[in-house]
């Protein structure tokens, strides 16, 4: 066990070959400094939340600077759930905190095992703790893997095998199987929530673009009454931009932002800032500075 190189007495979990092995609280020191941001410190370590069934979860809070991002993560205590929110150091971390709680909530609400309360042995069932399982047709799941466990998912906060998960699948047997891998940091499933297919080409977002803009325009002018009624039905556009430029090829979705961009730069109004925030949104997505 090394000790971290500054306080000399927390264990050191976070090893750099070139700056060296600190503790989290130092390292984050050594990142804020060197990145001129400061730290945010006044938050709770450890939260509680109910989830779909009224159960308490109880959750470790942690925080780590990095140069160009920050990252926010929940572990549970005593269960798998994780859940995480990432933002750049300089933006509002007090924010990220209350996002991350909020995501936790919402991870919480869905379920993806539905428990059997048939008093017989289902053979398709996942089985835990004397209690029986099955999958609904929609669902989320953690990968995990380590060397020494093997390949695992954790469903509901719950570890389950790889050959359990599938033989819960049989269940639906003939029917297909869409996924969807995701990042932790993005959203997460929630309460009445459906995966939706979404096109991701590069012309049919333009289209939709288009069409969407069409509802707002009166010959090409847009009134200050509907400018934020026409930014927020943008803000669906410029999430399927960032799908493409997620799922699909950064130099399409590179040209499809400029073209949004020189499409609401043409734009007559009556405004004072349109189409800035817009832009600045673009920026975002496809990773340039505004
Ligand atoms: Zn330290």
């Amino acid at each position: 066990m090394k000790k971290c190189h500054k306080c000399k007495s927390n264990e050191a979990s976070i090893h750099d070959a070139e700056i060296g092995d600190f503790c989290l609280d130092c390292h984050n020191e050594y990142m804020a400094e060197l990145l001129g941001v400061s730290i945010t410190n006044n938050f709770s370590k450890i939260v509680s939340f109910n989830d779909a069934e009224r159960i308490v979860h109880q959750f470790e809070i942690s925080n780590m600077i990095m140069p160009g991002f920050s990252v926010w993560k929940a572990e549970e205590i005593d269960g798998g759930y994780q859940f995480e929110i990432l933002l750049k150091p300089e933006e509002n971390q007090v924010w990220a905190i209350e996002q991350l709680h909020q995501k936790i909530l919402t991870g919480l609400g869905y379920k993806t095992l539905s428990r059997r309360l048939d008093s017989n042995f289902i053979d398709n069932a996942i089985h835990l703790k004397n209690e029986q399982y099955s999958l609904k047709s929609v669902g989320t799941c953690r990968i995990q893997y380590s060397k020494r466990e093997n390949i695992c998912l954790i469903v509901d906060g719950k570890r389950i095998s790889l050959d359990d998960f599938g033989r819960a699948l049989t269940a639906f047997e003939g029917f297909n199987l869409d996924f969807q891998i995701r990042d932790l940091s993005d959203e997460v499933l929630g309460k009445d929530t459906v995966l939706h297919r979404v096109s991701i080409n590069s012309n049919v977002i333009m289209e939709r673009f288009e069409r969407t803009l069409g509802w707002f325009l009166e010959h090409n002018f847009l009134s200050y009454k509907h400018k934020s009624a026409c930014e927020e039905a943008l803000f669906e556009r410029i999430d399927e931009l960032e799908l493409l430029c997620k799922y699909g090829s950064r130099d399409d979705a590179e040209d499809v932002g400029r073209k949004m961009k020189r499409r609401l730069a043409a734009i007559d109004n009556d405004t004072d800032d349109f189409p800035n925030y817009l832009v600045e949104m673009i920026d975002q997505v496809i990773g340039k500075k505004s």
